[in-house]
This record gives structure tokens, sequence and C-alpha cells, in this order.
């Protein structure tokens, strides 16, 4: 008789919720993690007194009501809405592109008059491309202009998305910028969810809530000791990167990842919001981000006299770095399905979670994919 119905490998928000529906389901868990914490990549770090987001900034954000409710019965969220601005050689503009964005870019105070601009800057654009012979946007930079002019390209997506990218926009695939949304209110809200927030007291509370009663052991790494967790339990739940389960054997998937510069500051309000973009292209960094605005509003951001902010630098991932975001190219999306035909041919394990599934996965997607299982 196995100890364990269920051993989790990885105490991120899929390995949690994994553990939290067992549980629920009359299961018996052991959860286990390589790092020093539980929680993953929305695991939080108090500095300061202020919940700073260790592994980059996380917006709870879904349309779906039974997750909504379902992450609220764990913990209460709060009314954090996602308005990021961007600065552009000390300008500000707010995103997404809408009404604000329009009046602060060209002065125009109706939709109408915005959308005349708007297409007027695409007509040049595009008589500029027929000009010189170009009848299908050839790389993101011709996309990008044929979608919404030179103006907001230039000022709002071209050197954000070169940082980002680590290449010139002009070597970009065209299919990288399909569309760009405007709205034609004055709504800086980022998501188009009715349903968004942060949990109050932090991501920790959540994956505290997931975890109540439940066995975990940190620092604790599966792949050392396989055989001996493979023997306590019925099932494996693996959540850590499906190449390194198989020891690499087709070769290493490939991630782009983000560095981050944290900084403690003398002052309680640096930047007046969560989320800042530097869009032009000689500011090394792509975004910061000052932790105290995801849950402290009004007169509270006073109360705590200093701030954290965290420089965001996108980067190439190599070896020790965090893998962070998959690259959907076609080497490595062969490599994953190579992978992916061992997983499915394995008894009592589970692939689950961004790194074993090698997919981008927001937040409520991963709930959501546990809910499918226990369904
Ligand atoms: P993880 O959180 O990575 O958890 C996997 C765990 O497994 C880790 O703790 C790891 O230590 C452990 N592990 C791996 N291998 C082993 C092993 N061999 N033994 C033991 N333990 C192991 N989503 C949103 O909805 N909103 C956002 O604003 C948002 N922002 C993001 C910003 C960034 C920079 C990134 C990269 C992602 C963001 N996401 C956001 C996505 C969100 O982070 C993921 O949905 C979520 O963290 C995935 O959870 P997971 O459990 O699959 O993976």
């Amino acid at each position: 008789m196995s100890k364990y119905d269920y051993l989790i490998v990885g105490g991120g928000l899929y390995g949690s919720t994994f553990a939290y529906k067992a549980r629920q389901n009359g299961k018996k868990c052991l959860v286990i993690d390589r790092r020093t914490h539980l929680g993953g990549n929305i695991y939080c770090e108090k500095v300061e007194d202020i919940n700073v987001h260790k592994y980059g900034a996380h917006i709870f954000h879904t349309s779906d009501k039974k997750i909504w409710d379902f992450v609220n019965s764990i913990v209460e969220f709060n009314r954090y809405t996602n308005s990021p601005v961007a600065n552009y050689k000390g300008r500000l503009y707010n995103l997404p592109f809408n009404m604000n964005t329009f009046y602060q870019m060209w002065g125009v105070t109706t939709p109408e008059l915005a959308l005349s601009k708007i297409e007027e800057q695409k007509f040049e654009a595009v008589t500029w491309m027929k000009n010189k012979g170009i009848a299908v946007p050839r790389n993101l930079e011709e996309q990008a202009l044929a979608l919404i002019g030179r103006d907001m390209y230039e000022t709002l997506v071209k050197g954000y998305t070169e940082k980002q990218w680590g290449r010139k926009c002009t070597e970009l695939p065209a299919f990288i910028i399909r569309r760009i949304p405007v709205r034609f209110t004055f709504d800086n809200n980022y998501f188009n969810d009715p349903y968004q927030g942060i949990p109050k007291g932090g991501y920790n509370k959540l994956i505290d809530g997931l975890l109540f009663d439940i066995e975990t052991k940190v620092n604790t790494d599966f792949l050392i000791n396989r055989d001996y967790f493979k023997s306590i339990a019925e099932t494996i739940v693996y959540t850590g990167p499906i190449d390194e389960y198989y020891d690499y054997c087709f070769g290493k998937l490939e991630y782009r990842t983000v560095s981050f510069e944290n900084e403690v500051l003398e002052c309680s309000n640096y930047q007046g919001n969560a989320v800042i973009n530097y869009t032009e292209r000689e500011v090394p960094y792509t975004r910061v981000i000052e932790h105290k605005h995801f849950e402290m509003f009004g007169s509270d951001i006073d109360k705590c006299p200093k701030t954290v902010i965290t420089r965001e630098y996108s980067t190439e991932w190599k070896e020790g770095l965090e893998p962070y975001y998959p690259l959907n190219d076609e080497r490595n999306t062969l490599l994953y399905k190579k992978y992916k035909e061992l997983a499915e041919n394995e008894n009592d394990i589970i692939f689950g979670g961004r790194l074993a599934e090698y997919k981008y996965y927001d937040m409520a997607p991963i709930i959501k994919a546990v809910f499918n299982y226990w369904k």
C-alpha cells in the first residue's frame, strides 16, 4: 500500500490547486518543491511590509465566474485594476490604446477625431509601403505600421517590442502582431475580463489556503530521489520541466526570460502606478513595477513610508536563469512533441502546468486545467 494517493512535484499554482481538489475528493497528498518556498512563480516576498512579486508582477484576471468564485472562496481579492502607463522620452501615455492615449498623442478629443487620425496615419503607412513595392507586410514593423500608423508604432510599440525580443522589429515575423486592439472610450483597464484583482494580503495567502492541512516539503528535488518518491505514492503529478524529467534525452527546450533588479526607495510613492512600461529602445529595461500599488490604495499608500520597485529586463534564457516564456518556434514545438509522446506512454504520472506542458498559461487557465481533471 502506498502512503499517498498523489505525490505532487511542485507547489506552484497547478500543484497547489491539484492538492486542494484531491483533498476535497478524500485523497491523501504530499506536495514537494525544490525551491525554499511554496507558491512557484506566484510567490511573494515581504520587503518593508510590501508584498514583492519575486518572479514577476502577477495580476489575476478571468471571465470565468466559477474560477473567480473559487479563488475568492480561498482568499478575498481586492479591486486592483491593471491600467499600465507608457513612458516614452519622459512623456506619459495610457495603455491599452484608448481615447486617453489618442488625446495624449494628438490632442484629439472625440472618438470621431481619433478614428480619422488613425485612418490618416494608416493610409500614410500603407502608401509608403506601396511606393516601396510592398504588397503584404514582410515583418513586424510593416505589420504594425499597417495596423496603427507611424506615430503609435514608433512611440509605443517599436522600442518596447525590440527590447522584449532582443531583435529589431524589421527582423521579427509579421504574425507576432496580428491585431492591435484600440478602444474609442476613455478606458484604461488593460483586461477585458469582468473579474480581476490581487489576493488581499498577497498571493501567499492563496497558496496557504489551497495547501491548508496538506503535507508539504520544500528544498526537496523529486529528480534526485525519484525511485523513492515513486514508491510512496499511487500517482505522481509532475509540474517541473518535461525535458528535465527525461534527462534532456532529445535536447533542451528553450525559453525567454526576464531578469529583475529590485530597489527599496526612501519615498512612499515613486511612480504613482503599479506598472510603467518604458517604450524607448535606449532605456535598457522594459518595465518598472512599484509593488505597493497592487495592494495599497488611497491614503494607505503614504502609511507605508518606503516603496519597492523592480526594473525588468527581457533576457535570452541560459542555464541557471529561470525559464519563463516558452519559445513557440519550430525547433521547440517539435522537441516538445517528442517529449509529450514519451509522457503519454507513462502510467501513473500526470504532467501538468506551464513547465511540464511547455506552454504559457495564465493563472486562471491553470486552475481551469486542474478543474478539468477533477470534473
Ligand atoms: P510554477 O509556478 O513554475 O510551479 C512549478 C513548481 O515546480 C516550481 O515551484 C518549481 O520549483 C517546482 N519544481 C520544478 N521541478 C521540480 C523538481 N524536480 N522537484 C521539486 N519541485 C520542482 N498569469 C496571470 O494570470 N497574470 C499575470 O499577470 C501573470 N504574470 C506573469 C508574469 C511572468 C513574468 C510570468 C513568467 C508568468 C506570469 N503569469 C501570469 C503566469 C503564471 O505565473 C502561471 O500561470 C503560474 O505560475 C503557473 O503555475 P505552475 O504551477 O504551472 O508553475
